[in-house]
């Protein structure tokens, strides 16, 4: 069965750095991870230079990145005019993905809306996109809880989903922003969201894990037990969480395709490609990285015996 792997670290990952990752390492990490069978990357976010400084190169980055045939790269946009920047922008991305949240609170907290103005908003979105030939897809963050509101009524969810199916989008990410999520949350939920609402194709919906407490790969496994077959990851594990100062990231993409192959699924990722990747991660931001194949090496890498078990 295939699963489709996304990478998310250079938006996900990087915007939360405190040191400016150059454009040029940027490029650099975008095109080698193009190369190892992802099927998407989210490579930056139209957002205010303001609020995210570390992605205020989103021009650059589109400008200097190869396009590898086969490949989706995505831009994320919290609005309508981070919509028509991307339109703007001369190198487009193939997709944007804009992004609300199930609580009103992290609403507010991530892009300064309400869920009022969000809503208002969705029409335009997809409009400006598709008018300038852009998939355009939408992330209900804090899908599985919310660090002020705690848990997210299910009603919630199913309302948004409906609302995104309605104003058009292109595809619908699950997204659990701080790692709140449990396998058995996560398959009774996502398995009602298929149900009610039937994907037009397989890779309609997407979850986006954090393994913020651990649980980020048991949840994959959930998901794909409830119909899911695409996922975000972010190489090397990179990125946090600007509520809890020291959590982990996103879950790591690499681990995620070592534990689908050797479960029997079809990624189409080159792990060995893929750790080279996240081996090189480290010195890009400086500092070590949750991911732990890159550490331990591949299930199947073997290892000599003892000395004392050679003849
Ligand atoms: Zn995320």
């Amino acid at each position: 069965m295939r699963i489709y792997v996304n990478d998310v670290a250079v938006r996900d990952g990087f915007q939360i750095e405190k040191s400016f990752v150059p454009t040029a390492t940027k490029v650099e990490v975008i095109n080698q991870l193009a190369r190892t069978g992802l099927h998407k990357i989210e490579v930056t976010s139209f957002v205010s230079p303001k609020a995210v400084p570390a992605l205020a190169d989103a021009n650059e980055v589109l400008a200097g990145i190869d396009r590898v045939p086969g490949v989706v790269y995505v831009a994320l946009v919290p609005n309508v005019r981070g919509t028509q920047n991307a339109a703007a922008t001369q190198r487009k991305p193939d997709e944007v993905n804009g992004v609300v949240s199930a609580s009103e609170t992290h609403n507010r907290a991530n892009i300064n809306r309400t869920h009022e103005q969000s809503i208002a908003e969705l029409p335009t979105m997809v409009k400006v996109a598709h008018e300038a030939g852009i998939r355009i897809t939408m992330s209900l963050s804090t899908t599985f809880g919310c660090p002020f509101e705690g848990h997210v009524p299910e009603d919630v969810v199913f309302d948004f989903v409906e609302r995104f199916r309605e104003a058009g989008f292109d595809g619908i990410s699950l997204a659990d922003t701080t790692g709140m999520a449990n396998p058995r949350q996560v398959r009774e939920l996502t398995e009602k969201v298929l149900e009610r609402f039937p994907p037009p194709n397989e890779t309609y919906y997407t979850l986006h894990f954090h393994n913020t407490r651990g649980m980020g790969l048991a949840n994959v496994v959930a998901g794909i037990e409830a119909g899911v077959r695409s996922f975000d990851g972010s190489v090397s594990g990179l990125g946090g969480c600007p509520f809890a100062p020291g959590a982990t990231g996103n879950i790591c993409t690499e681990d995620m395709v070592n534990m689908l192959e050797d479960m029997g699924y079809d990624t189409r990722v080159d792990l060995a490609k893929l750790l080279a990747v996240a081996r090189r991660i480290p010195a890009v931001v400086g500092h070590e990285t949750p991911g732990q194949v890159m550490k331990a090496g591949q299930t199947l890498e073997l290892h000599d015996p003892p000395e004392f078990l050679r003849t």
